[in-house]
């Protein structure tokens, strides 16, 4: 099937390389006909993605730290002048001081928290908010989020704290835009091998044992995730939002482990 995105344009935030997820959703967007935007945080990441979006025919490659708004207003202003509307949005963009990311959640520290929260879950809203003013004739929103969010991970800790207020606001967001047919969901993707992901303490651990005991025996691909992607911002799912969609494997269904790997 091709051509489910033909005659959309979207804005791609949160690749940092190949191994992105963002990236395995871009790919598969630009495969079903979509035009694409990205932005990049800092001139080291700007320099591996401006080939990638060269790739799939995007000349459009703009600097964004969510942490300043003023580069997060500057993306939108440019694409009001380049294209003037928008059909949809991919929002990958996640951070904690990965000194937090092991150990106890209990001992985070104020600051990290803040900032965890502000980059992780508050830049969602604030891009939302503004990419609802190009979105003239409805659209489709969609975020990253982590079973860690509804149950406890290993070294998880504040991410987790903040996927569970990122998967609210997709809530409170989809409420709020849903009257101008705009829709905004997440997927809850299983543990991929990225930048962001080794950050987590034991994140290879963690890998392996989804790996064995998901219901398919493996983990997603970012190729997954991002056929996941095109359903949720393609006219194929319409009348689906406020939804946190799972691409695990399956892992999230389970209660415990096999009984294989309790045996071992
Ligand atoms: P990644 O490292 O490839 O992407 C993370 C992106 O966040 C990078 O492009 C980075 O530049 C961006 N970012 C961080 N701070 C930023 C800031 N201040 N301003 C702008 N951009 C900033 O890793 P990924 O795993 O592809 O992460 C994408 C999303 O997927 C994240 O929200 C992550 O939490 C989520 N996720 C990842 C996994 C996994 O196992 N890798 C699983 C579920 C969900």
């Amino acid at each position: 099937m091709t051509g489910l995105m033909s005659g959309k344009r979207g804005l791609i935030m949160g690749v940092a390389n190949d191994h992105s997820i963002a990236w395995g959703i871009a790919s598969q967007l630009a495969k079903q006909g979509a035009e694409l935007a990205f932005t990049y945080q800092g001139d080291a990441f700007g320099r591996r993605v401006r080939p990638l979006a060269e790739k799939v025919g995007s000349s459009i490659v703009l600097p964004c730290d969510v942490e300043d708004v003023s580069t997060v207003d500057a993306v939108f202003d440019a694409l009001k002048e380049q294209w003037g509307s928008l059909d949809f949005v991919v929002h990958a963009i996640g951070f904690s001081d990965k000194n937090e990311l092991k150990g106890r959640y209990a001992d985070t520290t104020r600051e990290n928290f803040s900032r965890t929260m502000v980059i992780s879950c508050f830049s969602f809203t604030e891009v939302a908010r503004r990419a609802t003013e190009l979105m003239t004739s409805g659209g489709s929103m969609l975020t990253l989020t982590y079973a860690g969010s509804i149950r406890v991970m290993p070294n998880y800790n504040v991410m987790g704290v903040a996927k569970a207020a990122l998967e609210s606001s997709v809530r409170y967001l989809a409420g709020d835009f849903g009257p101008q047919n705009i829709r905004v969901n997440a997927i809850s993707a299983g543990p991929v091998r990225t930048l962001a992901g080794a950050g987590i303490a034991d994140a290879r651990l963690m890998l392996n044992f989804q790996h064995r005991n998901a219901p398919l025996r493996r983990t997603v691909t970012i190729d997954e995730v991002g056929g996941a992607a095109v359903y949720l911002l393609s006219d194929l799912s319409s009348g689906v939002t406020g939804e946190v969609h799972f691409v695990d494997s399956g892992y999230s269904i389970m209660s415990m482990p096999r009984v294989e790997e309790l045996k071992a």
